[in-house]
């Protein structure tokens, strides 16, 4: 083995294991969150026109004039944030890529950084090559959500805490950090000094009720928080790798002091594809989120009825479901087990979110489904498991050639 140590821990991501499975069962990918249908013509004719009028060399190193300034614009139309595209805004690979250089950047061996978990995988692993130490605050599973006990979260701070990582709307969870929270983890940054690194990807995918606030407009907390995000979930275009940070001059000069290094810039053409999207996109996103809103209730109310505990999402596109009813009945041990069984025998398959836990148990009795899909696509995947968990005998195999 050649792998570095600071990897080891992490093996290959549940993302890649989970759609490869699914890929060589022919199953309905419910695991990685990706749409089953393209972002908008307009951004991507923008990004093909940028590509035929030579736009093809080097982007500066933070980002496109051009989508830097629509990234400001954006920010203040939806979080009021008032951002200088020169000084604080730098365009990334991706969110992840984002993440990474936040860590990077800002973060000095033995640094101590509050995580919520579940988290997103990459977060330990960014944590892990800038050798920072977790600490980790639980969000519990609750009568219609998650969320993390306020004496814990006090308990986790101290004069050591650079920084917490925060993500709302959540990936696994769905949960959308209300008022009383936001104001509850400013003031402990607040207290103790502490940096916010607020990870917004899923900002505009929030559904009725529910309203996402963005920390950084709390008082006192913009010159403390970095914001990161993306044009992956808003506009369906994850394979575009566009992402963003948004920070103050001083922390976005750690930030670019990494990203720098690590991909210098980012493709080109696409940089002007998103920043059309960022501009005139707005009737793109209120069909999606009629679309993820529908597809949420289908997915949920089935899981329901199939056995499964569900509490529905409040954002994100992602449904955590409690399988301990089911999988006791097909005498299965866990979330990894059941992961394994669905995409044989039901001919689906999701994310076993042990993956984002430190403490694996923890998220064994949850499945995590994506809805980021087709109606077509999640009506199939309802029959499927229907057929595959109320069979009789459910252990009957599934046969991926009479899949159409
Ligand atoms: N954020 C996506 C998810 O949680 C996946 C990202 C990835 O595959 N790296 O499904």
């Amino acid at each position: 083995m050649h792998t570095a140590h600071r990897f080891t821990p992490f093996g290959t991501t549940i993302f890649s294991e989970m759609t490869a499975l699914a890929n060589t069962h022919q199953a309905i990918n419910l695991s990685q969150g990706f749409p089953d249908f393209d972002g908008p013509t307009i951004g991507k004719n923008i990004a093909t026109k940028a590509i035929n009028t030579g736009h093809n060399q080097y982007a500066p190193m933070p980002g496109t004039p051009i989508l830097r300034e629509a990234i400001a614009s954006w920010a203040s139309r939806i979080t009021g944030i008032d951002a200088d595209p020169n000084t604080e805004i730098t365009v990334t690979a991706g969110c992840t890529e984002a993440i990474a250089a936040t860590m990077l950047g800002l973060l000095n061996p033995g640094d101590e950084v509050i995580v919520f978990e579940p988290y997103y995988d990459s977060y330990r692993a960014a944590l892990a090559m800038a050798d920072a130490k977790p600490l980790f605050v639980t969000l519990y599973p609750t009568k219609d959500g998650f969320a993390y006990r306020p004496d814990e979260l006090a308990a986790a701070f101290s004069h050591r805490t650079k920084a917490i990582l925060i993500n709302t709307p959540h990936n696994p969870t769905g949960i959308v950090l209300n008022d009383t929270q936001l104001d509850e983890i400013a003031s402990l940054c607040i207290k103790h000094n502490t940096i916010a690194i607020s990870d917004e990807v899923y900002e505009r995918l929030v559904y009725p009720g529910n309203a996402h606030r963005s920390i950084a407009s709390l008082p006192h907390m913009r010159q403390r928080t970095v914001i990161l995000s993306s044009s992956g979930k808003s506009f369906s275009l994850t394979g575009w790798k566009v992402g963003w940070s948004i920070a103050p001059p001083e922390l976005t000069a750690g930030i670019r002091a990494a990203h720098q290094f690590l991909t210098f810039s980012v493709a080109t053409p696409l940089q002007y594809g998103v920043a059309e999207l960022l501009t005139t996109g707005e009737e793109e996103i209120s069909t999606l989120l009629a679309q993820y809103t529908h597809t949420r209730s289908l997915l949920a109310e089935a899981l329901d009825e199939l056995g499964f505990g569900v509490r529905l999402p409040q954002g994100s596109y992602f449904i955590m479901a409690d399988h301990t009813k089911i999988t006791k009945q097909l005498g299965l041990a866990d979330d990894v087990a059941f992961c394994r069984w669905l995409p044989i025998n039901a001919g689906v398959a999701a994310i076993p979110p042990s993956a984002f836990y430190s403490h694996p148990a923890q998220g064994a009795s949850f499945i995590r489904f994506a809805f980021c899909k087709q109606t077509k696509t999640i009506d199939e995947a309802i029959t499927r498991l229907r057929s595959a968990l109320t069979k009789p005998n459910p252990k009957g195999h599934h046969n991926p050639k009479n899949i159409p």
